[in-house]
């Protein structure tokens, strides 16, 4: 093991910490929903490879079907025809309501929100772009722009699409984070560069923090859509170009937004010129239960629609699905993509929407998830620590608090201690939220309740063990 940490080290430039501290888990083997580390030691997996596991690790259709085309045809570029394509994206595309029909493959998210941009700002002529505090989109240096949560950003011009590098605004903060906390709206970026007035320099970038259990559960949508409305009164006249929004915040520690938002954004979003954009790297393909995308639980129907990680079960792949309209404006253009619909992701991807029908993944994230939800809401009650429980399917956040009363989040060790030994335990979770204060549970589509008991058994004990 110290070699195998030490070999890491020498060849892997830690900007992504791994997540266990004390002892980082060796992982060597998967199947299904369960892990094994090198010496043997079996886990429940709760968090997919962060919600991207979606039919379970090495489904054995799924690897079948990658097999089968591995032997047939690795790789041509889109520059050719090729049947596995096609075949994927028509089946894709019977998954989204009209006018969401063209397929763009990429082979990440960020590659996919990046394009999405690139996209609207072509379609609408416009420049600014509107996401919500707390949320993530995206590493790229472009959606690292996208990207509130302070926690993902480097002090450099992400995104902003500054050309003057001088500009004080590109650096500006706040950008999320304890900070940012009391206003769920927020300009963060007012460009007041003397190149402001010009096409290159105009981002203004607002972020909303719409519910958290921290911030006193504001879930008022009058007030947020009046916000909003200033806002567009005040700082941005009628220059958008996008909405990004996930249907419900994954890496934010799944925040819900209050009734009817989204639907009231992309209205006041649209009047304004701009296009909306549902981000649906986690929230899609069947996670929330409900529903197959998140935002049909929203009673809206988006103008874009990104998505990776579920998409292909673990192997590299995204998408953006657009209304032929955006399309036509984005067709002045060439845009080419060397991997972008991979033969062999494409029969991954479409043995995986085959699988989710056949195994009834969405019908089990619902029955699975709803009986988390119930069982964690009732330990919510149980312990002062647990502030809030929610989500939908199985896309659950558990926000940990000191207390009640203050509703402060529980310090980073504390959050740790109870991390690390549920893991001791056997259960894999992963953790989330502005100030990392959200245990977050998505695991792969195949957890029956007897897993779901497991893990309430070890999560209780741990919580037992932490307040002892
Ligand atoms: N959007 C959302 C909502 C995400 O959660 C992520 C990844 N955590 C991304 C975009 C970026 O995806 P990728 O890491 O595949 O680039």
């Amino acid at each position: 093991e110290r070699m195998m940490e030490i070999r890491r080290q020498n060849c892997n430039p830690m900007t992504m910490k791994v997540t266990y501290y004390k002892k980082p888990v060796y992982i060597h083997q998967g199947h299904m929903q369960w892990l094994w580390d090198v010496d043997g030691r079996r886990y429940l997996d709760l968090f997919a490879g962060v919600a991207t596991v979606s039919v379970g690790h090495c489904h054995p259709k799924v690897t079948a079907a990658a097999e089968k085309q591995l032997r047939k045809l690795w790789h041509t570029t889109n520059i050719y025809v090729y049947s596995p394509l096609h075949e994927y994206t028509e089946k894709l595309a019977a998954t989204l309501p009209d006018p969401l029909k063209v397929i763009y493959l990429t082979n990440s998210g960020s590659e996919a929100n990046d394009l999405a941009m690139l996209m609207a700002r072509l379609h609408t002529g416009n420049f600014d772009v509107i996401t919500l505090r707390g949320s993530y989109h995206g590493g790229s240096p472009h959606t690292m722009g996208l990207t509130s949560n302070a926690a993902y950003k480097y002090p450099v011009a992400s995104g902003l699409g500054c050309h003057n590098t001088m500009c004080p605004d590109v650096f500006a903060g706040p950008w999320g984070g304890s900070n940012c906390r009391d206003s769920p709206i927020q300009t963060i970026r007012d460009c007041s560069c003397p190149q402001a007035k010009t096409e290159f320099c105009v981002g203004i970038f607002l972020l909303m923090y719409i519910r958290s259990s921290i911030t006193g559960s504001c879930t008022a949508n009058d007030k947020y859509i009046g916000q909003l409305n200033e806002v567009f009164a005040t700082s941005v006249p009628s220059r958008i170009a996008a909405f990004f929004a996930e249907p419900i915040m994954g890496v934010g520690g799944a925040v819900q937004y209050p009734k009817n938002f989204l639907k009231d954004t992309y209205k006041l979003v649209r009047e304004r010129g701009g296009v909306c954009i549902a981000d649906e790297v986690q929230t899609g393909f069947g996670r929330t239960g409900s529903h197959f995308w998140g935002f049909q639980g929203h009673d809206v129907i988006p103008d874009m629609v990104t998505m990776a990680k579920g998409i292909a079960n673990g192997f590299p792949m995204g998408a953006v699905v657009t209304t032929p309209e955006v399309a036509a404006s984005f067709a002045k253009g060439v845009h080419f993509n060397t991997f972008g619909g991979n033969p062999v992701a494409c029969a991954i991807a479409s043995s995986v929407l085959d699988t989710m029908e056949e195994d009834g993944t969405q019908q089990i994230s619902h029955n699975v998830g709803t009986y988390l939800l119930t069982e964690l809401a009732k330990m919510r009650d149980k312990y002062e620590i647990i502030g809030d429980v929610r989500g939908k399917g199985l896309q659950i956040g558990v926000e940990m608090v000191k207390d009640k009363a203050s509703r402060k989040p529980l310090p980073p060790a504390a959050m740790s201690e109870i991390f690390e030994d549920t893991k001791d335990m056997g259960v894999l979770i992963g953790k989330g939220g502005v100030y990392g204060q959200t245990f977050r549970i998505k695991p792969p589509m195949c957890i029956t309740k007897n897993d779901a008991d497991f893990f309430l058994a070890v999560f209780n004990q741990a919580l037992h063990n932490y307040m002892e």
